[in-house]
This record gives C-alpha cells, structure tokens and sequence, in this order.
C-alpha cells in the first residue's frame, strides 16, 4: 500500500448483513456513526434489537441445519475463506479508508497493519482447516473409538473497537472455518469496516447465514444476542464488566459456552542489564502509544530498574516527544485519534486522578488539536507511580504511561504480577537465565523478551486471571469452535 493521500469512499455500508440482505433495524431505529477526528456524524446504521437479532440467529441456524456449509470437505471451505482474503486484498484500501475514518487509527497503521494482519489471519485459518485431525481411540477388538471435532453450531461474536476488523476476523475465521454459522456484532463505534467485508463475503459466495452481521448496542443487541437460547457460544473480545455479564447471560438462558478476551494492566520491564536501551525506550514508548493507546496488551506499567531509571525514562520521553497525534487520513500521522469523546474524557479523568494521586507528570496530559472537533490526547507519561494506585491497577485504554522504579529482579517479579489482570508481559535484559525465569514467572498469557507485541496469527492470544479465558489465534482458535464427539463403532 501507498503513501497516496486516501480516496474517501463515494458511500458507506448502512445496513445489517442478514442471510443474505442488507436489512434496517425492523422497528426502523438507528444509531450514528462519528469521525473521531472531527468529531461529525459519518453516517446512520441499524439500531438492531431482539427482533432483528432473532432474525440473524434464525439465518444462521437455517444455514447450518440445511448442512450445506458444514458438511463440505474442510477444504473446500478453506477455499472460500482463502477468496474472501483475494477480495480483502483488491478492496484493501477501502477498507483501510473506512477503518481510519471509523476509529480514528492513522491510514499508515491502518494500510500496514490492520489490513495485512487481518487477511493473514483468514489465509491462515483457510490453509489450516484440512489438517486438523480426530483421533482413533485404543478400542480393543471389534470396536473403533474415534473422536472427531464436531461444529458447535451458531456462534455470537461481541467485538470492541480498537481494532475493529482483526479482532472480528480472529473469530470469523476460525468459527466458519470450521462449519459453524456467525452472528456477529460490531461495537456500535466501528461498525462499517466488517459490514463491507460481510457484502464481500456474499460476493464471493460464503453461502448466505454463515456470517451476519448486526449492528447495535450492546445493552439491547449485544444482550439479546447472549441471552438467545439459539446460539451455541459467545465469543468476546472487551472490558471487564461486559465479560462478567455474558457470563450472567449465559447462565441466565441456555448455559452457551463463553470466551472471553478482557483487559490487561501489562508489565514492560527493563532490567539494567537489558542488551539495548534505545532499542527499550523505542519499544516502550509504542509499546504504550500505539493505537493511541487503546490496545488490551498495551505496556501500560513500565517497570524500570533503579539504576537506570533517570536515563532511560529520559530516552523514552525523547522517543515520545516524536509521537505528535494529527489527522488520521495524512499517511505522513503515527498517532491519530482517541475512538470517541466518551473516552477521550475518560482518559483525561483517569489524568487527573493520577495527578490528585501524587504521580509525577512528566510529559503530555491533555486534549490537542481542539480545532479540528475531534478527540485527539498527547503522549503522556507519568513517573514514579505506585503499584497500588488506580493508575497502576486501572485499565485507562489510552496514551498514559506509568513508570515504576524497581530496585531487584524479584522485586520486579512481584510488582508485575501483582495485578488483578494477566495478559501480556515482557522483559529486557541480556541475561539468558534471567530471560527464562522472568518467562516462567511471569503470570500472563504472552510474554515477550527483548521486544514487545510480537504478534502473530500462529501463536496464541489470551490471557491468565481476570483478562480472561479461552485463546484466539493459532490452531487452540479452531478447537475453540468445536465439541469433541466420541464414536464407537462395534463389529464383532
Ligand atoms: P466494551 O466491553 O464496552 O464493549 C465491547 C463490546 O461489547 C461492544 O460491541 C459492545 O457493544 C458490547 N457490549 C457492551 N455491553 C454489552 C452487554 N451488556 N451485553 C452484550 N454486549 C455488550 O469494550 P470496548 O469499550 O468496546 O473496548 C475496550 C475494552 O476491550 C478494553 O477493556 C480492552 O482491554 C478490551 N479489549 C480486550 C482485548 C483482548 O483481546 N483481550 C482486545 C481488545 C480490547
């Protein structure tokens, strides 16, 4: 992709994706989509509610009861994913486009990021499908245990913002590819990017059910969708609060199965001995700053040995002060807007409690670029924080570092997992030893050393304690989407 200023699309998606129409909400409500960079209406989309969620949970249960997608070979299927990604590809741009002008991401992460890594992921889970395997039992003579992974049926997918369509993608994926039908629903912030890829998905024939789209909010379509007593699963990728529901939702209706991505209050450490400070500083900066700050694996807690904590807290506040937030279309921006005003202000709430907290800041803290309506925050950094602060226990989703001193290893050890989340970690140093025991003690589901958000579609993303259970990404993902059925077959 380019460093071409984008072409804004002539129209944009307005519609549910159900079976295989483009539907209003049925009592014809509508919810407004914003720019986030000038903070004006984009456009109107459904407001779906329980009628049109029922609607999409029918489509989908036609669709696999009919058996024409779950019954055809894995990789015929896996085909039609790989056609999707092909049609990705060619509408790339547009999708890159609307994805910027949805969320506020820069073109440049949206073209080299979240394209790319979202068509990855499809190709993957298109190309993995037919080599997943059952298994053949011990038996014994005149019988022939199997074990075979079964579809679940329809699946509700519930998504957050910040990274609207690979988030979407690392559960389509690998839930259609194996033969389960979708209702999906986009956070009512960002819903245009994956309703186009929805039409794509017709378009290249993925069989009308497979995957529907509802648009929405969460306390009426994202309810209805959790409590229905049609749906197999929930799969969710969002904060705290909402995964504690769909766990009330499941009990309260048909006891679906959930899995849930949540939050993260991740450790970045830096020992004295780490190989390359600059290369630190660098990754600690967009460790926290990238995506505005708005990402569940951000190092949001930047632990920092005692010896070097003036250097290199001032190396890190050198990268930051290159991290100048502008308008997200500019393919020359590296940091764009917050997703909305909502949480813009309470980003600058989370600041101020900081500040009432005694933490000192060192760079940052406010709203910028007021004139252009839009809701952009400066890099901020905060030093010196306790661990037991709200800014250290706190998710905040936004571009606020937290620097904690440290003096010894085990201290860092404990002050990292010293938190009621367990998502990522990582940790710095040129000690071999050292990098071994930090990534056995560390309680979080990934853990990094010497880099930070090595992210990639074959290794597993979840995390430990309340960030959650169950993984995306990597072949667990298709399990995930499967029960085990065991066969016994007697022929004696
Ligand atoms: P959120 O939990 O408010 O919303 C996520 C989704 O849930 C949205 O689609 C929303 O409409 C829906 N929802 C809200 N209330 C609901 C309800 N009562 N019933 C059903 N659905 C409901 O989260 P957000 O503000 O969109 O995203 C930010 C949060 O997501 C952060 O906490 C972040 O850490 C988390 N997140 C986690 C991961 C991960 O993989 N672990 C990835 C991205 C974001």
């Amino acid at each position: 992709m380019s460093n071409q200023a984008p072409v804004l699309p002539k129209s944009l998606p307005g519609a549910a994706i159900i079976g295989d129409a483009a539907l209003a909400a049925s009592d014809g409500a509508t919810l407004e989509t914003v720019n986030p960079a000038t903070g004006r209406r984009l456009g109107l989309l459904p407001a779906c509610d329980v009628a049109d969620v029922d609607k999409a949970v029918a489509a989908a249960r036609a669709t696999f009861e009919a058996g024409h997608w779950r019954n055809l070979a894995p990789r015929a299927r896996g085909r039609m994913l790989l056609k999707l990604a092909d049609a990705m590809e060619a509408h790339a741009e547009e999708l890159a486009v609307l994805e910027t002008l949805d969320s506020g991401k820069p073109i440049s992460d949206t073209r080299a990021i979240d394209l790319p890594l979202t068509i990855t992921s499809l190709r993957y889970y298109g190309e993995a499908v037919d080599k997943i395997y059952g298994e053949v039992g011990p038996g014994g003579h005149g019988k022939l245990s199997y074990a075979v992974h079964d579809p679940l049926g329809v699946i509700g997918a519930i998504v957050p913002w910040n990274f609207p369509l690979l988030m979407a993608m690392w559960k389509i994926a690998p839930a259609i590819a194996m033969g389960n039908s979708m209702v999906l629903k986009p956070s009512e912030l960002t819903s245009l990017s994956i309703l186009r890829v929805a039409e794509l998905a017709l378009e290249v024939g993925i069989p009308a059910g497979v995957l529907n789209v509802i648009t929405g909010y969460g306390h009426t379509a994202g309810a209805a969708l959790a409590l229905h007593n049609d749906v197999e699963m929930i799969t969710f990728t969002g904060s705290g609060p909402v995964g504690r529901q769909l766990m009330r939702y499941s009990a309260d209706s048909n006891l679906k199965r959930v899995s849930l991505e949540l939050g993260g209050k991740s450790p970045h450490i830096v020992l004295a001995d780490a190989p390359d400070l600059d290369a630190a500083a660098e990754a600690a900066a967009w460790g926290i700053f990238y995506n505005q700050g708005q990402v569940c694996t951000a190092g949001s807690r930047l632990l920092v040995q005692r010896e070097i904590h003036d250097d290199f807290v001032a190396r890190v506040i050198k990268v930051a002060e290159t991290i100048v937030p502008g308008d997200p279309l500019d393919p020359a921006t590296r940091l764009g807007a917050v997703v909305s005003e909502k949480q813009m202000q309470s980003v600058l709430t989370r600041i101020a409690r900081a500040q009432q907290d005694g933490a000192g800041l060192r760079l940052g803290g406010a709203q910028v670029r007021k004139d252009s309506g839009g809701y952009f925050l400066s890099p901020t950094v905060f030093d010196t924080v306790s661990n037991d602060s709200a800014l250290a226990r706190e998710e905040v989703f936004g571009p606020v570092l937290a620097v904690i001193p440290f003096d010894t290893p085990d201290d860092a050890l404990r002050l990292a997992n010293d938190t009621d989340y367990g998502l990522a970690s990582g940790v710095w140093t040129g000690n071999v030893n050292t990098a071994h025991r930090f990534a056995r003690d560390l309680r979080a589901g990934m853990v990094w050393v010497n880099g930070w958000d090595a992210c990639d579609v074959t290794m597993p993303f979840g995390g430990f304690k309340q960030s959650g259970f169950g993984r995306d990404r990597s072949l667990h993902a298709l399990y995930k989407y499967a029960d085990l059925k065991s066969v016994t077959i007697s022929f004696s």
